[in-house]
């Protein structure tokens, strides 16, 4: 295949290797090779071929936007090469070149994008002990870089759920699996210079205009640095646009945000639901009341990074606290809110150059709602709300020119013409004018040259040949003007044309043609003037995502009756009536039964808490934990009282996890979960635990659940939660100081068992799992068999007799601290003298059947 076409082919392919080519052949897009059968399996396309040897798969040209939105969701990154001169007009091949590359992490078109959600694209550098990585939102320009430690890397990698990742082709095998694992699916191999220190470092000055990112809060040579410059030669290449809106690359400080791993953000449901990875039935799902894209998006970072600053979350708990109160300032922010477009993407698309008229019209609709935001949330109480008032910029200069220059309804497509308002531009209203009333003159024109020459017949025509003359037959010839000139003679007349004709006939013809011309230039001049002012339209966005997001936190407080967090530095919770925030609003209203979580170091900061399956125990430890995050983001919380410790890191380890599929056991993925909560949770951490140890034997399960408590207890000595069904771990109060018992309230009743749902101290008397077997329709004499074996066993316990490690007083740091890291190896203590045992009731383990 080493036709002319197929030479253009092949060079268009190399320019962006790992992408899929589409190839324009007259009417239709084609793909070949290896491309063409991933098209044919995406996108349903016939597999056809050429000659034998090249399968080939395309469509018609106007399927280009459908198909190009299935090939990205498939995670595919798509190079289109067009047809660049006309065919017609083409001396031999016609010309073809890359005119567009689409990838899933660079989309900056609505229709392709979710609304509510970020699209991050993420470069990532690993060194030896840190991970380097840079994160762009482009359709929004938020720009970020961090070194994480390798600890942290992948969880926070995931946080960020990116549509495509870079990597330098040189790391690409030496990925290690943790990472790799969390990285996209589209994840593209780009060469190693694009990743070259000096290289990125003379890209990010160049575009930043600066001699150091030192200004921005890096050091020139950090990983994450090298990882941002690298992102910004992708964008160079693949967009090849203005890349204005990229205004400062941020650093992410980790320190700053609350830490939630991977297995935590997923089975808390924070953002998707365990079951289907729906939005609907998550945290965020329940918790969005916000009026825009941009405040919707706002939210959902929340959710993912909630704050350990004391100070800014009450700054934020302030301003929602002066909006349930204030009911009109909330109600009216929210009716003008409603009506703003999607500010940040607008923006990104006027500086990247794609910008529709509509859009332009609608960056106009957003500033003529500022004033009205603005005067809102002016003298507030709220110190933020005062601060998010003054960064308003109203831009009135560029308001007004929007104002005067852009038709109300204009086309998406500023070719076809009615883009500029009349009255703005007199050289196009001329132009329009012409057009439009073209023939008017010419019947005016028409009259007066009769009148003139006192040729009654005198006719003005038009013709594709000569365009506008004049005809005059034969009976009046000699009445002609001299000034007319002949052109044309036929057999009863005569046709001439004037100077004055022509002239106008130059205007009346090129007059669409200029118009439409004119127009374009206009509207290009205006999208200029718009990215001119890039960074006051973000810096609006911002404010007004933030005014949507306060809102709709404070809307969602007063219309489900939350209430205002108090937040202490102690590591304590006091939750009140505390409900689930999603069974809250999901359940029958009335049915959810509300409950107490007390926890800190004066009343007990581990909770153990037993109960028979299905009566709530999960529901609970979840909602204590859900609560905890909400205040951290700045929310109200579902209660009628909650006083919150600062918490550095919200661990949990509940349910069976989808990792399962990824080929470890059960058990396998409990020990990994329970292994990162005890190798990283601090004294300010708040853990969660939902059944350690099912994987394995009674004996493993309970010796394992057993020392984990102690180690958390004791060592660890953080806020805990632990529900379990092995009643024996109940005994652990009498040797842990700070360990109380809670259970699910049951209700016995002639024969029947009803969860209260209602947490009550004290350990369960019963397990009730020969009741719940029951209920689900296991035969009598299978029960009537468990329930002897199981008086058996009750009656022969035996209790752990070896000493536990000493216990070490842990300071809560003033500060919010790193992640301690503790050592999981229980050889650590072995030379230390033991303390004596404390006092304990003896109980047996249960010895099983003999
Ligand atoms: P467990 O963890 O003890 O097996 P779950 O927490 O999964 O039980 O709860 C089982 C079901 O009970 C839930 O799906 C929910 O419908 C209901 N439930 C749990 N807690 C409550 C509550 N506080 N009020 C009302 N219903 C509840």
């Amino acid at each position: 295949m080493t036709t002319p076409m197929m030479q253009q082919y092949h060079a268009a392919k190399a320019q962006h290797p790992g992408m899929l080519l589409l190839f324009r052949m007259g009417d239709f897009y084609e793909t070949f090779g290896e491309d063409a059968e991933i098209a044919a399996r995406v996108l349903g396309l016939t597999l056809t071929s050429r000659d034998k040897s090249m399968p080939m798969a395309g469509f018609p040209h106007p399927a280009l936007e459908n198909h190009l939105r299935k090939l990205l969701a498939a995670g595919l990154r798509v190079s289109i090469c067009d047809q660049v001169e006309d065919p017609a007009q083409a001396k031999g091949l016609v010309r073809r070149e890359v005119t567009r590359v689409v990838t899933p992490g660079t989309i900056t078109e609505d229709e392709m994008l979710d609304p509510r959600r970020p699209n991050h694209l993420l470069a990532i550098v690993p060194s030896r002990q840190t991970v380097g990585v840079a994160w762009v939102e482009l359709s929004t320009g938020f720009f970020f870089a961090a070194d994480f430690p390798k600890s942290h890397a992948a969880d926070e990698i995931s946080r960020l759920h990116a549509a495509e990742a870079l990597l330098a082709q040189s790391e690409f095998d030496r990925l290690d699996e943790t990472l790799s694992r969390r990285l996209p699916r589209t994840l593209a191999s780009r060469p190693d210079w694009t990743f070259d220190p000096e290289t990125t470092k003379a890209a990010l000055h160049s575009h930043f205009q600066v001699a150091t990112m030192t200004g921005y809060g890096f050091h020139d040579d950090q990983a994450c640095v090298i990882a941002a410059g690298a992102l910004l030669i992708y964008l160079q290449e693949t967009l090849k646009a203005s890349l204005k809106h990229l205004r400062q690359l941020r650093p992410y400080r980790a320190e700053t945000v609350l830490l939630l791993d991977e297995t935590t953000r997923r089975s808390l449901e924070l953002t998707r639901t365990l079951r289907d990875g729906q939005r609907d039935g998550s945290l965020l799902a329940v918790m969005d009341r916000t009026v825009t894209a941009m405040g919707a998006r706002m939210l959902h970072d929340a959710i993912l990074a909630p704050l350990t600053d004391r100070a800014t979350i009450e700054a934020r708990l302030d301003a929602v606290d002066e909006c349930v109160r204030e009911h009109t300032l909330r109600s009216e922010l929210r009716e003008l809110l409603e009506q703003v477009p999607d500010l940040q993407r607008l923006t990104s698309r006027v500086s990247t150059g794609r910008a529709t008229p509509r859009d332009l019209t609608a960056v106009g609709r957003a500033l003529r709602l500022l004033p009205r935001v603005k005067a809102k949330i002016t003298s507030r109480k709220s110190p933020l709300l005062n601060e998010l008032e003054s960064q308003i910029e109203l831009c009135p200069d560029l308001r007004e020119l929007l104002d005067r220059a852009l038709a109300d309804e204009p086309p998406m497509n500023p070719r076809d013409g009615g883009v500029i308002r009349p009255g703005f531009h007199r050289g196009l209203d001329e132009l329009r004018d012409l057009a439009r009333n073209g023939k008017d003159w010419i019947a005016r024109y028409q009259a007066a040259e009769i009148t003139r020459t006192n040729i009654p017949s005198l006719k003005v025509g038009f013709n594709q040949v000569f365009g506008y003359y004049i005809e005059i037959t034969n009976t009046h010839s000699t009445k002609v003007p001299p000034e007319y000139i002949r052109k044309q003679t036929l057999k009863n007349c005569e046709r001439y044309i004037t100077p004055e004709l022509k002239e106008y006939e130059e205007k009346v013809l090129s007059a669409e043609e200029k118009s439409q011309a004119l127009e374009v230039e206009l509207f290009t001049e205006i999208r200029d003037a718009v990215a001119g002012q890039t960074a006051r339209l973000l810096n609006t966005a911002e404010v007004l995502a933030t005014i949507d997001f306060l809102t709709g936190l404070a809307e969602l407080a007063a219309t489900r009756n939350y209430v205002r967090p108090q937040l202490h530095d102690e590591p304590i919770l006091e939750l009140r009536d505390a409900r689930h925030p999603v069974l809250d609003q999901t359940l029958p209203p009335g049915t959810f039964v509300p409950n107490d979580a007390i926890l800190g170091p004066d009343v007990g900061h581990f909770w153990l808490i037993t109960g028979p399956n299905m009566s709530g125990k999960s529901t609970f430890i979840r909602q204590v934990a859900l609560l905890t995050l909400m205040a951290h983001l700045g929310s109200f919380v579902p209660a009628k009282a909650a006083r919150v410790g600062i918490t550095d890191r919200i661990f949990t380890r509940v349910g069976a996890s989808d990792e399962l599929s990824r080929g470890q056991s059960t058990f396998m993925v409990e020990m990994t979960e329970a292994a990162n909560i005890l190798n990283n949770a601090s004294p300010r951490s708040l853990v969660i635990l939902d059944e350690i140890g099912r994987g394995t034997s009674t004996y493993d399960g309970v010796s394992l659940a057993w020392a984990i408590t102690e180690y958390l207890h004791d060592q660890i000595q953080c806020r805990a939660l632990f529900a379990t069904h092995y009643h024996e771990l109940s005994q652990l109060a009498d040797s842990l100081p700070r360990l109380r018992n809670y259970h699910v309230q049951v209700r016995e009743l002639d024969h029947e068992v009803i969860f209260l749902h209602q947490i009550g101290p004290g350990s369960a008397a019963k397990s009730y799992g020969i009741h719940v077997a029951k209920l689900a329709g296991v035969p009598e004499m299978v029960l009537q068999r468990a329930g002897s074996i199981l008086g058996t066993l009750e009656t022969r316990h035996q209790l752990p007799t070896t000493p536990r490690p000493p216990v070490e007083p842990r300071p809560v740091p003033i500060d919010m601290p790193q992640p301690v890291v503790v050592s999981a190896d229980p050889s650590a203590t072995d030379g230390v003298t033991m303390p004596p045992e404390r006092p304990r009731r003896r109980r047996a383990m249960p010895a099983g059947p003999s």
